[in-house]
């Protein structure tokens, strides 16, 4: 967006009235605003409603001198800030640690792990973040407006002695929102339980590390190449080395690999000129029940054509890849049953915690309400002039 910016620092006095005393108070409340658009005209029209909006409905965390409640308000809109971040880390970080499993590089039995303690880690946050209410201790609250009021940034303007606590409306943490974020984090290492369950072999090398007959996995060779743009093109094949020790049927493996195409000019920037590839394959198992739960000695190969760069063109290059592998069958579609939960039970259990982060948002919003509040200039005498029935001290509240 062109770059037009305005910028106004706003300093004033911000007056509450307790919900809970109906003491009126102040507070020191600066902002450094922006507003930005095409023209300077647009400019300073958003900065003005910013500020419009800042001064009608921004408020900071100060708790009322004289009974130590944090007024709604203020607490809502702290919490709303905090679940903003949960809201917004939860789908994040937790989409890429799936792709990340799901893709390759890191085992997916680790990330079932790494992802839920991700998701544990969240859930805690939101029933901390929910569970603590900011009035349960006034006299602390008392305490710390006492020191703002010392360093000049709080004024307690009139003090009442009536005290209602039940206004301060707290939600809490209720049981079926505890219950949802446990459920969310318990169901995310299935995959773990079912394959430990039935007995499933891990293969750590192949990706997924689950495979049946009638299972495809994925394996990656040892070594790599430099392509341009990372284009290549392969012919894999698998080979049983112990044939004798299967039962009789089908034991032929199958192998595929990747497929490129390309010809004339590339078109690279220069960063993508020797991008490193890790050449795979994909061996699928026979459909052979007999085969589950026999040990199988493979052995792969992948030769892999790919553009490689010389001068300032390129050249067709050529290597080979191979790697011996020992597999260990699980039953029929074991390997497809262990992919789909893990995808699943992962996507759900973050999915749950997020959407659980968003109706807590909603509910904080919804339970929100505006303190009676009153600007006052900074250069209106703040402390000068108290009301004649303000009290030496703040009085202790029970
Ligand atoms: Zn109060």
């Amino acid at each position: 967006m062109a770059g037009y910016k305005a910028t106004q620092t706003i300093t004033l006095w911000k007056q509450h009235q307790c919900v809970a005393c109906a003491s009126h108070y102040r507070y020191l409340f600066t902002r450094s605003l922006t507003g930005q658009g095409g023209t300077a005209e647009k400019a300073q029209e958003a900065l003005t409603q910013t500020i419009q909006k800042a001064l009608e409905s921004d408020v900071d965390f100060q708790p009322c001198p004289n009974c130590g409640t944090y007024q709604p308000d203020m607490t809502a809109q702290r919490e709303r800030s905090r679940l903003f971040w949960h809201f917004l880390l939860t789908p994040i970080v937790g989409t890429i640690l799936i792709i990340m499993g799901a893709a390759g590089g890191v085992r997916p039995d680790t990330m079932v792990w790494v992802t839920t303690a991700f998701a544990a880690l969240m859930a805690a946050w939101l029933y901390l973040l929910e569970s603590r209410n900011p009035n349960a201790d006034l006299r602390a609250n008392q305490n710390t407006a006492q020191k703002a009021i010392n360093a000049g940034k709080l004024v307690l303007d009139q003090a009442q002695a009536g005290y209602e606590p039940g206004r301060t409306n707290h939600g809490g943490i209720s049981p079926t929102v505890l219950g949802a974020l446990a459920l969310a984090v318990i169901v995310m290492p299935a995959a773990k339980l079912i394959r430990g369950l039935g007995g499933w072999p891990l293969n750590p090398t192949l990706h997924f590390p689950v495979i049946g007959p009638g299972d495809t996995s994925r394996l990656e060779m040892e070594s790599g190449f430099q392509s341009v743009k990372g284009i290549w093109t392969g012919d894999a094949s698998v080979q049983v080395a112990n044939p004798k020790d299967l039962p009789p049927g089908d034991s032929r493996f199958a192998a595929s690999t990747n497929k490129g195409s390309w010809g004339g000019t590339i078109r690279v920037k220069s960063s993508e000129k020797n991008s490193s590839r890790t050449p795979y394959v994909d061996i699928t198992a026979p459909n052979n029940p007999a085969l589950a739960g026999k040990t199988i000695e493979l052995k792969t190969k992948v030769v892999a054509t790919y553009p490689k760069m010389l001068g300032s063109g390129y050249t067709d290059s050529r290597s080979t890849f191979e790697r011996a592998v020992t597999v260990k069958l699980a039953p029929p579609g074991a390997g497809a049953t262990y992919k789909t939960i893990w995808g699943t039970t992962l996507s759900v259990g973050i999915l749950i915690i997020t959407v659980v982060g968003i109706l807590t948002w909603r509910a904080v919003g919804a339970r929100s309400r505006n303190t009676q509040t009153r600007l006052i200039p900074t250069e209106q005498p703040a402390a000068s002039a108290p009301p004649p029935n303000l009290p030496p001290a703040p009085p202790a509240q029970a």
